[in-house]
């Protein structure tokens, strides 16, 4: 956790108050949460006359007040954004969850000049769980924030660089190094890549569903928000991740309700999990149901969905409401013809490269090395690669495998490569 004195102060149900909530909870920072509900709050804690001032929400640091600050604000005040510090680095990471947190740890430890660049938080879907129960060694489990914290710190540690609010959004090849650009205009110059960007949640594709988001309707487990949910809440999604949203959900609040698509928990869910949302009261689980709108005033106030056995379309009323239905490959930074992808869109790596994808065809005599993509030098690993399982331990144990194979001779090898690269294309 970072020393540092932060107070943030504005409305639960406000989207731009979640989202620095979640941002900060995300990234390990400690900070004070003031609820304001009346105007007279409003002047006690923030000095402002309104609470629907729309200078809410407030960010008090110990050396400046903040108005309705924005990411690039926030992460100036808390001075996240000062690198990249070197002119070139051996290895350049994108991506803070599981699988870059790890390619940093090993990439440093292996001596590597190894940047970090991550476009919102650490953890990545790991740091957004409240607790991680099938990782080895930690036999009461560890909350995902928990877990990147270490990781963040043992990557430092090591020598890493990390850069926070930084997002990948292009990159090339010139004169057989990676110049990877950043949404804040940098650039990172590296010898190697890889790509660990992870997976977006899927959408629900409703009507209003941008009006309530984050005023009632979240995508994710909620970390950020349990502590502020207080009546029933309704989780959307069969998976692992919805699971684990309803049993943190339900130790605080009187009641949660799971909507399934499928015709059973068991189908979707691992053995512990199902187990565990048996034995706990408060949860109820509805099967066959798809959610078919939201719906409210100012905020999140009733959902409707169809029940798929007797196709009868049902409301309830609700304030909360978690959407976890799954993942899609984020690879909106590269060009679609840039590296060869499955038909779902996960990259492709290794000997998969070699069975005739379409587009982006392996352009080197030497086969790909393991999780190499079909662009010489540039990795993929964890949930954004085709074929892997997608699970923290398979993110974190694929670098040990990269360290092996790929960061000893990185330093030469792939620099000429790059070049006759270029030259053929
Ligand atoms: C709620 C929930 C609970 C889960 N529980 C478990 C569990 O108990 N056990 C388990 O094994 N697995 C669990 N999983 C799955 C596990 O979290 C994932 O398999 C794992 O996080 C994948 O790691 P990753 O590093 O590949 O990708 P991610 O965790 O998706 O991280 C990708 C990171 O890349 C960043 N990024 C994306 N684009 C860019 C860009 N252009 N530039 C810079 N950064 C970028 C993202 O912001 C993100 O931080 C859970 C997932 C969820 C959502």
């Amino acid at each position: 956790m970072h020393p540092l004195s932060i107070t943030l102060i504005g409305e639960v149900k406000s989207p731009k108050a979640y989202f620095i909530r979640d941002f900060l909870q995300r990234n390990g920072f400690a900070f004070q949460w003031i609820e304001v509900t009346t105007d007279a709050e409003a002047r006690q804690y923030a000095g402002l006359d309104s609470r629907s001032d729309p200078r809410f929400p407030v960010l008090a640091l110990k050396d400046r007040t903040l108005y309705a600050p924005t990411l690039p604000d926030i992460v100036a005040a808390l001075d996240l954004s000062v690198g990249p510090q070197l002119p070139e680095y051996d290895l350049a990471i994108y991506g803070a969850g599981p699988a870059g947190l790890s390619a940093a740890v090993y990439g440093a430890s292996e001596g590597l000049r190894t940047i970090l660049v991550e476009r919102f938080s650490i953890g990545g879907q790991a740091g957004s769980t409240s607790r991680i129960e099938n990782y080895l060694g930690f036999p009461e489990g560890i909350s995902g924030a928990d877990l990147a914290s270490r990781a963040r710190e043992q990557a430092i540690r090591l020598g890493a660089e990390i850069l926070l609010a930084a997002e990948g959004v292009g990159g090339s090849i010139e004169q057989g190094k990676m110049i990877g650009v950043l949404d804040n205009g940098k650039t990172v110059t590296s010898r190697a890549t890889i790509c660990a960007t992870g997976v977006e949640y899927i959408r629900l594709n409703v009507l209003n569903e941008k009006r309530f988001l984050g005023r009632g309707l979240y995508y994710g487990a909620g970390s950020s928000e349990a502590n502020l949910c207080r009546d029933h809440v309704f989780v959307v999604g069969g998976g692992n991740s919805a699971g684990q949203a309803a049993l943190h959900m339900a130790s605080r609040v009187p009641k949660v309700t799971m909507l399934v698509r499928g015709n059973s928990l068991k189908d979707t869910l691992s053995q512990y999990l199902v187990d565990r949302i048996r034995l706990s009261p408060n949860i109820e689980v509805r099967t066959r149901c798809s959610l078919v709108a939201v719906d409210g005033d100012q905020t999140l106030e009733r959902i409707t969905y169809r029940d798929l056995e007797c196709d009868e379309e049902i409301e309830e009323e609700t304030s909360w409401l978690f959407v976890c239905i799954g993942g899609r490959p984020r690879t909106e930074w590269t060009e679609a013809d840039m590296l060869a992808r499955d038909s779902a869109g996960y990259i492709l790596t290794g000997s998969d490269l070699l069975n005739g994808p379409s587009g982006a065809p392996w352009p080197l005599q030497r086969n790909p090395y393991p999780m190499e993509t079909s662009l010489p030098g540039v990795f993929a690993a964890g949930d954004i690669r085709s074929n892997s399982i997608k699970r923290c331990a398979t993110a974190v144990g694929e670098q040990l495998f990269l360290s092996r194979i790929t960061f000893w001779p990185m330093r030469h090898r792939f620099s000429s490569e790059s070049l006759r690269l270029r030259r053929t294309s």
